[in-house]
Order: structure tokens, then sequence, then C-alpha cells
């Protein structure tokens, strides 16, 4: 195509100005109908006040067991200006909230989740890019508007869904990318099939890695591509997957997957990059092996054992770790693998959170939901499920000021500037109003529809149920 200069040359050597002048004002005249509508496309977030002002809150900041007393907040911008118990003026323009009482809190997070595959069916995955993505965006919209505002994403082709959340375009929390999760040949995550074998070394990659869902990698050399290739598109954290898993076809939960000399490649390409990598692990060796070879976090270690557990907490070594709900394995097929390996799973559910508890461990919250709309309906409740081991305070605690915690790992990597999971000066707004208070009734955040009647992110209000 010529570009308005070409055109224009072209028409200056070869009509009079007359046209020339016609058709710049066309160009100009359409440039004009055009615009409006290209921005009303783009921007589904109406057009905010720039300033919010939440009046007679009282506030859960992240990090105190207490709520504090009737206070009042200011968002400018994306940030949280000003917490005062005294009055706090409203300048013109200001969007006057008047809280009534309720709880102001930081928007959820959950570090363990799969953007790419909660929706979609295993098959959908493999298929039609352009459909997955839809329903990753219908989802993302759910997500936030279950008041988890940033999730960091362990695995899946997640980096275009960010930048479209990024952009506006679409209406989704914060994202942290890993991209591909990164495994060996039939390990966890490697989702071929047998008739895929054998591989042929230098050929082309199978599907689920053209799309970016996993990347299968069996020397040091393979590792270091593919963690850079992550790198490359914007990941803020890279994950392999050191140890068999349930859900996978083809490896059993004892085995160590990557080679001490794999995990060290990953673990020094990631730190090149001013990040950290995390693995899958269940048993007490992956997580051991993974720790040795300079892993910083650990996900789910369901099986470990008391000496990996104090190793882990000497170590500081971050264990992200999820309360799974039961119908994840009485919904695996009675008889197969997976539901095998998941009987073998889930007694040590119970037992990690004991150790986690037991020994300090540095402890993320997050739910894992694969597959799955009517589990990642419940991503509050699972959050609320954690009541079985930590008061109303420290589950919160944990999904807000801990998880972003563990977000800052990213460092320079974070694709997001500025404090997350606290209620503080100069902090992300990135807000929940509740109705009630969470700290006393932790089931509060179960019912999201119901209870959460303001969710902001960014300074931008998504739901505002006080205006209707
Ligand atoms: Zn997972």
């Amino acid at each position: 195509m010529m570009s308005y200069a070409q055109l224009d040359n072209s028409i200056g050597s070869s009509r009079t100005g007359v046209l020339k002048l016609l058709l710049r004002s066309l160009l100009v005249l359409s440039a004009l109908l055009i615009a409006p509508v290209a921005r009303g496309i783009a921007q589904p977030v109406p057009v905010q006040s720039d300033v919010t002002l939440f009046q007679n809150v009282r506030i859960f900041d992240g990090k105190s067991s207490t709520l504090s007393s009737p206070s009042n907040v200011l968002v400018r911008g994306n940030t949280i200006e000003r917490i005062s118990a005294g009055p706090i003026s409203a300048e013109a323009g200001t969007r006057v909230i008047d809280g009534g009482g309720r709880t102001l809190m930081p928007g959820l997070i959950d570090v363990h989740w799969h953007a790419m595959l909660i929706r979609s069916t295993p098959a959908d995955l493999f298929g039609d890019v352009g459909y997955t993505n839809l329903l990753a965006s219908d989802e993302a919209k759910d997500t936030l508007m279950r008041g988890f505002t940033t999730v960091r994403d362990v695995g899946g082709p997640v980096f275009g869904l960010k930048r479209a959340i990024d952009e506006g375009v679409v209406v989704g929390p914060r994202i942290y990318p890993s991209g591909a999760m990164i495994t060996v040949t039939s390990g966890h995550g490697d989702f071929r099939q047998l008739s895929d074998l054998p591989r042929q070394i230098g050929g082309p990659p199978s599907r689920g890695e053209q799309i970016g869902g996993f990347a299968i990698a069996d020397s040091p050399d393979e590792v270091r591509v593919r963690v850079r290739e992550q790198l490359m598109q914007g990941a803020s954290q890279i994950k392999l997957t050191a140890g068999g898993g349930v859900s996978s076809p083809f490896s059993p939960i004892d085995v160590v997957t990557f080679t001490p000399a794999e995990l060290h490649a990953a673990v020094e390409a990631a730190q090149n990059w001013g990040t950290y990598v995390t693995v899958h692990a269940f048993t007490s060796e992956a997580i051991q092996q993974a720790i040795a070879a300079g892993v910083k976090c650990i996900e789910h270690g369901f099986l470990m054992d008391d000496a990996t557990a104090k190793l882990m907490a000497q170590k500081g070594i971050w264990l992200s770790l999820q309360p799974l709900p039961e119908e994840m394995r009485t919904g695996l097929p009675e008889g197969s693998v997976q539901r095998e390996k998941a009987e073998e799973v889930w007694p040590g559910i119970a037992r990690a959170y004991e150790f986690a508890r037991k020994y300090r461990i540095k402890t993320a919250f997050g739910t894992d939901v694969l597959f799955s709309r009517p589990l990642a309906q419940r991503q509050g409740a699972i959050l609320a499920s954690l009541a079985r081991w930590y008061t109303p305070a420290e589950a919160l605690i944990m999904a807000t000021s801990t998880n972003a915690e563990l977000l800052a790992l990213s460092g320079k990597r974070s694709p997001y500037h500025g404090k997350l999971g606290v209620v503080e000066t100069g902090a992300l707004a990135d807000l929940l109003l509740v109705d009630g208070d969470p700290l006393q009734d932790v089931n509060l955040v179960a019912d999201p529809v119901k209870n959460f009647v303001v969710i902001m992110k960014d300074g931008k209000i998504y739901k505002n149920a006080l205006t209707r």
C-alpha cells in the first residue's frame, strides 16, 4: 500500500493542485470521522474522573489484622494519594463514594492462575487460537469482577491477553506472565500424545509449543533457549516443572524431571534478566534439587517431608500453596491415571499447610483452577477455605500483601510499577469496597457479586453497585 507521502507525491506529479487539495481534505475529514469511533471500540472502560474520594470507610490495609477507624481515602490517577481520619475536601470533578462505614481493602491476588486454561477444554487449547483468546478474555473480566485485581500466570500463552488488558482493550486483572510452562520430554506439561513420538531433534515444534502453551527442553542449552524466549516476550518470571504432576498424561508423581545442570541453566538465564524461576514440585527430592539450583519459589510442595519444610524456611524459599477443593479430585474419572495420582497427592495438601505454619515458611495463596468455569467461579470460596488453617486476617493478608511480596521478586521485570496488595499512601489503587467486615467473616469474599460493592483497578472503577 502507498504511504500518505507517496500518494501525495504521485498526485502532485500527475494532477492539478485542485485535485490534490480535494483529496487532502477528504483524508482529513475521514480521519475526523473515524477517530471517535476507533476510540470507542478500543476502550470498553468508560471515560472516568481522574480523582476518587472514598468517604467513611474502615480500612483493611493488607497487613494489619484489625480495621482502621472510619477514614477517607483519596485516589488520584492510579495511585492512593492520601489517607486521613479527618475530612478530605473534594476538588471540582472528584467522584465521591460514600462508603457508609464499609470496609475498603486491597484487591485480591492469586499467584497460581492459568488465565488461558480455564474456559477452554484441552482440545480447544490446541485448536483455534482466536477462540481460546476470546474465551480467556471473557474469563479475565469475570476474574476481575470476583475482586482479583492481579494474577500471576504460571503457564499458558497469555502474553496477548495481558497486553490487551493493559491497553484497556478488554477488561481483566493485572497479569504477571510466565508464558510457556517449560518441561522435559514426558514431564508435567508435556501434553503431547504418544503418536507425536519420536520428536525429531531440530524438527518443528509440536502444536502446543507453537502456540506457546508449553516448551520442551532436554538439555541445559535447550532450557536456556526456551527460558530466554519467554523473557523476550515479557515473562515476569519463569515456570519449570521439576517433578511429576496430576493432570499430565505421562509423568508419574514421584519422578524428578530436570537435571541439576538444566535447572541451573534456567536459574542463570532468569537471574541474568533480573528475575527468578518458580517450579512445580511435589516431592522432597524435586524440591531440594530445585532449591540447590537456585530456584526461589516452589509451587504446591504437597508431598514434602519435615526436613524439606525446614530447609525451605531456613533458605527463605517461597511456598506457593493451594487449598485445592475436593471437586478437583472427584472430578477426575475413577480408575484414570490422573485420579490415581490425585489420591496420592490430596492428603498432602493439609500436611503442607501444617508444615508451612509450623516452620513459618513464606507462604503464598493461589488456586490453580484448570479447565473449569464453575470452579473458577469459586475462586473467592477457595480463598475462604483457608479458614481450615488460618484466621480470616491471616488468609486475607496472605492473598494481598504477602502475595504482592512474592510478585515483587520479579524486580524490574515486574510489568507494573508501584506497590500492590496494600492500602497505603503511594500504593497502586487496586481497591475493593466490601459490604461487611471480612476480618470477622472471611466468607464475604466467597460471594463477590453480593459483597464487593465497588471494584477499582489502577484507579478505574469497574463496578459500583452504590450508584444504582
Ligand atoms: Zn498450575
